[in-house]
C-alpha cells in the first residue's frame, strides 16, 4: 500500500510536470521555471541567498511543485557541508541553482563548487539565480550530461551531492571512484533515495566495504505527508 501511495504521488508529479511542459510549449502558460526566475531575480535583493532561497520554497510550497531538494532537506545538505568543510565539491543536478546557493553559502574562503547540469534552459536559469545570490565566484557550473562530463574532470572532491537522474546515480558515483575523483572520506550526500525507491544504489553504497553510509528519513520536497529520504555515504579510500 505504501509503495502504491509512493507511485501515485510520482505519478502525479511526472504528469504536472508534463503537463506543464506542454502549455508552457504551446504558449497556453509561462513555464514554470521561468516563472521562478523572474520571481527570483525581482523579490529578492541582489546577494541575498536567502531571499531567493525563501521565494522559491514560497512557489513550490504554494503554487507549484519544484524539483530543488527543498527546505527540509536543503538544511541537512548544508549541515553536512558545514560538517565535512570541504574544499572541493562536485554536484550532479542543478535546476534552479537551489542547492548550489545552499552549498555555496557555506564553503569556506578556498573552497569551491563545480555543477553539471545537463538542460540548456535549467543551465541558463540557474546562472542568473546563483550570480544573482552573489555566490556565483567560487562556482563552476559545466553543461552536459554527468556522464559525458565526469570523464573530462581531473580534480579530487571531498563532497559530492547527488540529485540528478536517478538512474544515473549508481553508474556516475562508479565512474568517479574509477577515475580515483574522491579524496579519502569523501562524503557522498544522496536525495530522494526512498522516493525513486533506489534500491540498486543503495545496496551498492550500504553493501560496499568502501563506504560507510548512514540513511536520514525525511518528506519528500514540499510535502508534509509523502516519504523520503537521503543517504550519506563516507568513502574510505584504502579498503
Ligand atoms: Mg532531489
Amino acid at each position: 500500500m505504501k509503495n502504491l501511495y509512493r507511485l501515485l504521488d510520482l505519478t502525479k508529479i511526472i504528469i504536472n510536470e508534463i503537463i506543464d511542459y506542454g502549455a508552457s510549449y504551446f504558449r497556453v502558460k509561462k513555464f514554470k521555471v521561468d516563472i521562478v526566475e523572474n520571481l527570483a531575480l525581482k523579490n529578492a535583493n541582489k546577494n541575498n541567498p536567502q531571499a531567493i532561497l525563501d521565494t522559491i520554497d514560497y512557489y513550490a510550497w504554494n503554487e507549484a511543485f519544484l524539483m530543488n531538494i527543498g527546505d527540509e532537506k536543503g538544511l541537512l545538505l548544508e549541515k553536512a557541508i558545514r560538517e565535512k568543510n570541504p574544499a572541493n565539491c562536485l554536484e550532479l543536478g542543478v535546476y534552479l541553482g537551489y542547492s548550489s546557493i545552499r552549498i555555496l553559502r557555506n564553503l569556506h574562503e578556498n573552497s569551491k563548487l563545480t555543477s553539471i547540469e545537463a538542460s540548456n534552459k535549467y543551465f541558463e536559469i540557474s546562472q542568473k539565480i546563483v550570480s544573482h545570490s552573489g555566490l556565483s565566484n567560487r562556482w563552476k557550473p559545466m553543461k552536459g550530461k554527468s556522464k559525458d562530463v565526469i570523464p573530462s574532470l581531473k580534480e579530487k572532491y571531498d563532497f559530492v551531492f547527488l540529485d540528478h537522474w536517478k538512474d544515473e546515480y549508481l553508474s556516475d558515483l562508479k565512474t568517479i571512484q574509477r577515475q580515483g575523483l574522491l579524496n579519502d572520506k569523501a562524503v557522498i550526500f544522496a536525495d530522494n533515495v526512498v522516493l525513486f525507491n533506489m534500491e540498486d544504489y543503495l545496496s551498492y553504497v550500504r553493501n560496499s566495504s568502501t563506504f560507510e553510509s548512514k540513511f536520514i528519513s525525511t518528506m519528500r520536497e514540499y510535502s508534509k505527508t509523502q516519504p523520503d529520504g537521503i543517504e550519506i555515504s563516507i568513502f574510505n579510500k584504502d579498503d
